[in-house]
């Protein structure tokens, strides 16, 4: 299976784009015209230096506006793809794209077309070159592959074939089953992207909004088993246009992009296995059975502030590790630790984030599987050298630089507390809090997308929809992803002063900012915390009078939500119920909650509440630095 990507997906200029791919671990490229003319290079020079980024130029595209045209526009169209065929050759590429016409003048009738094509097949045989066929969702006559296929087969010439795009064929809404009756060799390219399902017109979606396979919400995976119940065996090349990605970092665009292909192709091995997929073997998915702990690194002045936080949160010092300055606190099945090494790894991450979250341990059915399906998947491994009789805990990097470890249940990893920390004291159960409920993690919007890629190919698990949410300074885009007990929402900011923003200014780029602990009764949670002196945030009278308004909730309820601070949510599922620690740190924050039912959101119109709170306590405005 080779694998592409058009140079139009990632940013920068021409070398820019090659130096990305090529380091994404790619195959080639499909050379967009424009990348080509903006370049400066000669033709030679251009395919040259792909090649010696030891990349091949798989396809030459776009070339627009050829077919069905009356006299004497036709012969200019003809003297143009002439024009085009020499390039080619210099350029070093034997594949040309010709996408369906949008030109006003353009006569439809699918022999006419037909016969266009199979005149152009002799002249690209004479130059060694062979023409693939597009069909655009928005083609003037031509927006079906069905059609643009019916075309090729009429046209009958070994040097003309069919282009397939998963976007032109999924947005529409064509079925993709169709395509299993064409034979694969006729098959010249496959072109992959995915969308969201969002209603708007499908050229202005596509120019904008396409991104990698399982980002968006087509079903890409469906059109790729029917492109391979074909026999096709040539490459699969990615072509996103996204205004995210084109002002992305080129290095991470290109590298989600390889990570989604690689993905996508394991998916598609283990839901039809009948079908040869040509990518070395890697461990299935699996789910996340629980978050075992989270660690926070600070210094040691900042301790005693976050471990005095912990402790009014119920928590109870009950671990000291065995060789470094890592405590751990514990309550139920909840483990904090609190690393204030002064050297390696988490003294790193304090230098370049200050107080953060800099480690979260999940446990799995084999976390030494679930490392290999990371590392084939892209993700950076990380070893920082355990000393000698602690355990070699497996770990990827996440979100910020953080690290993302593994345990499990089955193997060495399952000693982890016995091996590497010294007993102090007896868990309790403190508050009441029982387990990690989700993880939040903010980032600017264009890391969003890859980080979401990034939980849902490698474990098991699913994305909600994205959300918005209003932050009175600006839009934030939530996605919300689970894996199992996992829950992780990824919140993308793009305005300049939201509290997100300036959450990643202050932390110095992508992190966690709030935890959120699940609790069985957040009345009687809430009491305890009180008596521990816990510091909630505030909530204003005008949003209880609100909550009223809309869910005309019992008199003593919604007394009880005022006089604890505590926000609420519900749908036909179930309730929610939240309270929030006032931000520590820059500008973390702790939440608790409570689900009845089976609600499973994470009380999204409650945060602009949640929000214009914390700014009311006046969190420090700095400038963002992106
Ligand atoms: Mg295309
Ligand atoms: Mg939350």
């Amino acid at each position: 299976m080779k694998t592409g990507i058009a140079t139009v997906s990632i940013a920068g200029d021409f070398a820019t784009k090659l130096g990305a791919i090529a380091a994404a671990g790619f195959d080639g490229i499909e050379i967009f015209e424009q990348d080509f003319l903006a370049s400066d290079l000669s033709p030679r020079a251009a395919g040259q230096m792909v090649r010696d980024h030891g990349l091949e130029v798989l396809l030459f595209q776009p070339f627009r506006d050829f077919e069905g045209l009356p006299a004497p526009l036709r012969a200019r169209a003809f003297t143009r793809a002439r024009r085009k065929f020499a390039l080619m050759n210099e350029l070093g590429t034997d594949l040309m794209l010709i996408c369906s016409s949008v030109h006003p003048q353009a006569l439809g009738g699918i022999d006419r077309a037909a016969d266009d094509l199979a005149e152009l097949g002799a002249i690209a045989a004479e130059y060694g070159v062979r023409v693939g066929y597009e069909a655009l969702a928005w083609g003037r006559h031509v927006d079906d592959h069905r059609d643009a296929w019916e075309i090729v087969r009429r046209a009958d010439h070994p040097h003309i074939g069919l282009i397939l795009d998963s976007y032109h064929t999924l947005a529409r809404g064509i079925d993709p089953e169709s395509i299993r009756r064409i034979p694969g060799e006729k098959i010249f390219f496959v072109q992959l992207a995915d969308a969201p399902a969002i209603r708007m017109d499908l050229l202005y979606l596509s120019r904008h909004f396409r991104s990698m396979p399982g980002e968006g919400d087509l079903d890409v995976p469906a059109f790729m088993r029917a492109v391979m119940a074909t026999g096709y065996d040539g490459p699969l090349s990615l072509e996103v246009f996204n205004d995210q990605f084109r002002a992305g970092l080129p290095r991470l665009v290109a590298l989600d992009g390889h990570r989604a292909l690689i993905n996508l192709m394991d998916g598609l091995r283990r839901a039809a296995p009948e079908l040869s997929v040509d990518l070395p073997a890697m461990p299935a998915p699996a789910p996340v059975e629980r978050v075992e702990f989270i660690e926070f690194v600070t210094s040691p002045g900042e301790a005693p502030r976050i471990e005095a936080l912990l402790q009014s949160l119920g928590f109870r010092l009950t671990g000291q590790h065995v060789s470094k300055s890592v405590r751990r606190f514990q309550q139920n099945g909840v483990n904090i630790l609190i690393n204030t090494e002064q050297q390696g790894y988490a003294h790193a991450a304090f230098l370049s984030h200050g107080t953060c979250v800099s480690e979260i341990a999940v446990v799995v059915p084999d976390a030494r599987q679930t490392f290999a399906r990371g590392k084939a998947l892209l993700a950076e491994p990380f070893g920082d050298g355990p000393n000698p009789g602690e355990l070699d805990i497996p770990a990827l990097r996440g979100v910020g630089g953080s690290l993302l470890r593994l345990l499990d249940d089955h193997s060495d990893l399952a000693h982890l507390w016995e091996v590497d920390f010294t007993p102090l004291a007896p868990a309790d159960t403190g508050a009441g809090l029982m387990a990690v409920d989700h993880i939040s993690q903010t980032m600017p919007f264009d890391e969003m997308l890859s980080w979401t890629q990034f939980y849902t190919a490698i474990f098991k698990g699913h994305k909600a929809p994205m959300v918005d949410v209003a932050d009175p300074e600006g839009l934030v885009r939530s996605q919300a992803v689970k894996s199992g007990a996992l829950r992780v929402t990824l919140n993308g900011a793009e305005a300049r002063r939201t509290l997100a923003t300036r959450f990643l200014a202050d932390s110095f780029g992508a992190a966690t900012q709030h935890i959120a602990f699940a609790c069985e009764d957040i009345f009687a949670t809430a009491r305890i915390l009180s008596d521990k002196g816990f510091a909630v945030l505030p909530i204003g009278a005008n949003y209880y009078d609100d909550l009223d308004a809309r869910y005309d909730l019992p008199a003593e309820l919604l007394e009880r939500l005022k006089a604890g601070h505590i926000l609420f949510d519900q749908d036909e599922d179930g309730q929610f119920f939240q309270l929030y620690s006032r931000p520590f740190g820059d500008g973390l924050f702790i939440e608790i909650i409570q689900r009845t039912g089976r609600y499973d959101g994470y009380g999204a119109p409650n945060a602009p509440f949640r929000i214009a709170a914390q700014a009311r306590l006046g969190t420090p405005v700095t400038i963002p630095k992106r």
